[in-house]
């Protein structure tokens, strides 16, 4: 999808970062021209997130996270970049030209919203039809209410291979459009469209706009043969990865905290307990994104996975990316290995908000963790268990948390609150003592010279440096750009920044404002935060011409190194060549 670069221009220029920055971040004015506030992407106690109102970027010193305003938009919204421009012009009420494939787009895309709709309808009211009555004792059998099914819309597909497809054709809808929207799968053998959920149970997937995205179904009979749950194949409208069951009824609760549970029944159960406020993350482990969506709504989170290994598992890595965000997060601990729908239904929903509240923290969970990994009756697992737990305590930031549970595993293993104080201590010396060497490595000139992102690699730092160099000072002051033809982005041994070099060579030869901003539409945002990092350095201005002079002189003289590497291998290999041809 893409927009002019005229429109584009115009959206940046109306959006300033400060200004747009500024409704998510706190900024005080500190050092020079830039901006500080906490960072959004990384918990942290001092600001370490600037933003410069002259250069119309941001950058966080902590996590390394940068570039302009469509890319903030995009990394804190969880927009990509056509959404984020969308959003970014809604916000100064600027009209969005459409492009023709931007029209046949969003028409597909009300087409499907339709279908979608419709079909849920369809399944809901077979819930009362006389087909309908497996799918209806079903979902009695699992105690949900006519009420929940009204507020959930759930539904019914009937055991037909073409109820659906038959009845939404008959309203105009397409086979094409049946397939796009995952309703509908093609025999690959003859060919044919037929239903994809049948005698099933059905969730429809709404999602924080209240738009019918996609649909869950699950079985109803205990035939193992079958997949217990089937989801929507990724569309135009659903994404599972970035999608959350519930979150649609969920982020209007009172409540204050929002519970993460496994089951779709479970989001149900919770709700006709009294607990509005549980989402559910479709089967799989809570992906990055569903954190992030999660802690647009909450701040604080209770993860209610069972407690089998896979559960537990799965709740470390919901911990993992919801740390990351700074939401605060309990870990509850449902007694009998029990999930909570389970729970509700056989002690009621008083001792599940009691399990409630009684909720240990995230620190005592990881305790628990790691206890279970190691044979407290034996020597040799007290030991290892004592290293491993200081090794976590090691890492709190809070001195009260270290002391606090550094004496309840002092306590669990009988020694001295003490001598438990001393191993956290050891633990943190040689984490800081870690933490120093990565820190040393990173800032290693020229031969660890490589970018923070992972994605981004130079295959030779030396030359690297001086095409950066290059940049660095492209963008502080374009006219500096020699007009020199021997010199170009061929040149460059990086691919990553050549391309920089050519989009800032070219929009300066048409007379346009170079922005990062802009850059969104055609750089990753690891990418733009490597551009970002790469301005926080002065440029040297003040002699700018030998400055870039010198850049140029060193990636010559490593490309001429090169070559001459080159011919003295091939030089080697045609020697080599010349003895055995005589030896043969
Ligand atoms: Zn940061």
């Amino acid at each position: 999808m893409a927009f002019s670069e005229r429109f584009l221009d115009e959206l940046i220029s109306k959006n300033d970062i400060t200004e747009v920055v500024g409704s998510y971040v706190r900024l005080t004015k500190r050092s020079g021209s830039n901006l500080f506030g906490l960072c959004p992407f990384h918990s942290e106690k001092t600001p370490s997130f600037s933003v410069s109102p002259e250069k119309q970027i941001y950058h966080c010193f902590g996590c390394g996270k940068g570039g302009g305003v469509i890319n903030f938009i995009m990394e804190i919204e969880n927009l990509s970049f056509p959404d984020a421009v969308h959003f970014l012009a809604r916000r100064v009420n600027l009209e969005v030209p459409d492009s023709d494939e931007d029209k046949i787009m969003r028409s597909r895309r009300e087409r499907l919203i339709k279908l979608n709709r419709e079909a849920a309808m369809f399944f809901h009211e077979n819930l009362l039809r006389p087909q309908g009555r497996v799918v209806r004792e079903y979902m009695e059998g699992r105690g949900i209410t006519p009420v929940s099914a009204k507020s959930f819309g759930l539904g019914a597909a009937i055991d037909s291979w073409s109820a659906l497809c038959d009845e939404m054709q008959r309203r105009g809808f397409t086979k094409d459009e049946l397939l796009d929207a995952g309703l509908a799968a093609k025999s690959s053998k003859t060919g044919n469209v037929y239903d994809f959920f049948r005698n099933r149970f059905i969730f429809p997937l709404i999602d924080v706009r209240g738009t019918v995205v996609g649909f869950s179904g699950r079985r109803i009979t205990d035939n193992e043969n079958e997949r217990k749950f089937v989801h929507s194949k990724e569309t135009l409208l659903f994404n599972k990865s970035k999608f959350l069951f519930g979150l649609n009824l969920a982020k209007k609760t009172k409540l204050g905290r929002i519970i993460l549970v496994e089951g779709n029944v479970d989001v149900i159960t919770l709700r006709q307990a009294g607990f509005d406020n549980a989402v559910a993350s479709l089967g799989t482990s809570l992906t990055e994104d569903q954190a992030r969506l999660l802690s647009n709504y909450t701040k604080e989170v209770v993860i209610a996975y069972d407690s089998d290994g896979a559960g537990m598992a799965a709740a470390q890595r919901a911990i993992d990316h919801l740390e990351k965000l700074g939401v605060s997060i309990k870990v509850l601990h449902v007694p009998g290995n029990k999930d909570p729908d389970e729970f509700i239904r056989k002690n009621g929903a008083g001792a599940f908000a009691a399990l409630l509240n009684g909720t240990g923290n995230h620190i005592e969970y990881r305790l628990s963790v790691i206890q279970g990994k190691y044979d407290l009756t034996q020597d040799e697992g007290r030991v290892a268990y004592l290293k491993e737990a200081a090794e976590m305590l090691a890492a709190l930031q809070s001195r009260v948390e270290r002391e606090v549970y550094g004496n309840r595993v002092a306590e669990l293993l009988k020694i001295s609150p003490e001598g438990m104080q001393v191993e956290i201590k050891r633990a943190a010396a040689k984490r800081s003592k870690e933490l120093k060497r990565q820190q040393e490595q990173i800032s290693r000139p020229v031969n660890t010279f490589q970018p923070k992102e992972r994605s981004i690699r130079y295959e030779d730092p030396k030359s690297a440096a001086a095409e950066e160099g290059i940049i660095r000072l492209l963008l502080a002051d374009p006219s500096i750009i020699r007009k020199a033809s021997d010199f170009g982005p061929q040149d460059f041994t990086s691919e990553f920044l050549a391309r920089v070099y050519a989009y800032i060579t070219e929009r300066y030869a048409e007379n346009r404002p170079i922005s990062i901003a802009a850059m969104s539409a055609e750089f990753s945002s690891d990418e733009i935060s490597h551009i970002t990092l790469m301005m926080q350095k002065p440029a040297p201005l003040a002699n700018a011409e030998t400055a870039m002079e010198d850049y140029i002189g060193v990636i010559k003289t490593q490309k001429l190194a090169k070559s001459e590497d080159l011919l003295e291998i091939s030089r080697k290999l045609r020697e080599r060549k010349g003895m055995e041809d005589k030896d043969g």
